[in-house]
């Protein structure tokens, strides 16, 4: 409690975990890592670019994180700059997961290794490893946690179905893992999808736009539901498109709200679950996801191995990746005080 209080204290809204002291006299002492973050729109990645970058720091490392606001070439030239500084080491999390080919060839060319952070990179030799959540599991669980906010309804249930970015190789893990759970139902009539977009391409969502998801929730409502019937539930793979859903089914009269789920344990979808609105979110600990790669990073800088506990799921379709996977944990009205407050990712002040 008191070392909670301590890091409340020191007035980030997330509180970074310890990492250890760099051995002095390393030949890695105070080398330069590039970060890339995909952009901070979306909450979740301030965070992680904070928490890598503060960990790195207290291990002696000098850190260049930058943001590339969605933008595939931005993110790009970032990378070619970094290793133009002379960068030791590159941590990136991808924009369109296909399109660094190039750039990771020419880390490679200067002895630079890589760490993809959170999206796996595709289709190069030049990825070292990766450090993610298990995102098959994701998916499962946010199908898993539908299926029970529907449990308060009668089947059958009609349920509307969205996925993430096309370009980011999570989104495909999270639809599978999802669609594992819910495509038995959808064949025994359980499920009823009343759009017929069953298919990850139509209810893909590009780069996770949440002004994109709630325009193609409007027009799911205005071309199908056109008889009375009712939404019972949505499949949401983030947030931030859940916010978008949300504010489609609000001005087409729904309140209640239906089922819908998330990602992230953003802090307004936090809110808007305690508030009764959003059903669920799946809470991904990016200190955690931090901590992991720093430890990972620092290992190669150092010449040893990191750690893996996973080297049979991450192809990019050029090697298979060895990764590190960290347990996503589902959040709903019934558990948020525990893992959210009480992990102290957020306060409780924080979701008033
Ligand atoms: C991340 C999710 C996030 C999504 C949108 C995915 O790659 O794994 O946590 O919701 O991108 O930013």
């Amino acid at each position: 409690l008191a070392l909670a209080a301590t890091l409340t204290a020191c007035g980030s809204s997330q509180k970074t975990v310890d990492a250890q002291a760099a051995p002095s006299g390393s030949g890695s002492a105070g080398a330069l890592i590039g970060v890339t973050m995909p952009t901070k729109s979306s909450e979740r990645w301030i965070h992680d670019g904070d928490n890598v970058k503060t960990q790195l720091e207290k291990l002696g490392y000098q850190v260049d994180l930058q943001y590339a606001e969605n933008d595939i070439p931005t993110q790009a030239n970032q990378i070619e700059n970094q290793i133009t500084k002379g960068a030791k080491l590159l941590i990136v999390a991808s924009i369109d997961g296909t399109a660094l080919t190039s750039q990771l060839q020419q880390a490679a060319d200067n002895k630079i290794p890589v760490i993809a952070y959170d999206r796996l990179i595709r289709n190069s030799p030049n990825v070292d490893y990766y450090a993610t959540f298990d995102n098959f599991k994701v998916g499962v669980q946010q199908a898993t946690s539908l299926l029970k906010g529907l449990e308060a309804k009668k089947p059958p249930y009609n349920v509307e179905l969205f996925g993430g970015s096309p370009d980011d190789n999570n989104a495909t893990f999270f639809w599978n893992g999802a669609m594992s759970v819910l495509e038995p139902k959808i064949k025994d009539g359980t499920i009823k999808v009343r759009s017929g977009q069953t298919d990850f391409k139509t209810a893909a969502i590009l780069r996770w736009d949440p002004a994109t998801a709630q325009k193609r929730m409007e027009d799911i409502l205005t071309k199908t539901y056109t008889g009375g019937e009712k939404v019972d539930g949505v499949l949401s793979p983030y947030d931030g498109l859940s916010i978008g859903i949300l504010s489609a089914l609000k001005s087409n009269g729904y309140d209640p709200y239906p089922v819908v789920t998330g990602q992230d344990a953003e802090l307004a979808s936090v809110k808007s679950i305690v508030a009764g609105e959003q059903y669920s979110t799946i809470f991904k600990d990016t200190r955690k996801l931090a901590e992991t790669t720093v430890k990972m990073a620092d290992a190669v800088l150092k010449g040893g191995k990191p750690e893996v506990n996973n080297t049979t799921d991450y192809d990019n379709g050029t090697k298979v990746v060895p990764s590190y996977l960290l347990e996503p944990v589902i959040v709903d009205k019934s558990n948020y005080e525990q893992i959210i407050v009480g992990g102290n990712y957020y306060t409780a002040d924080q979701l008033k």
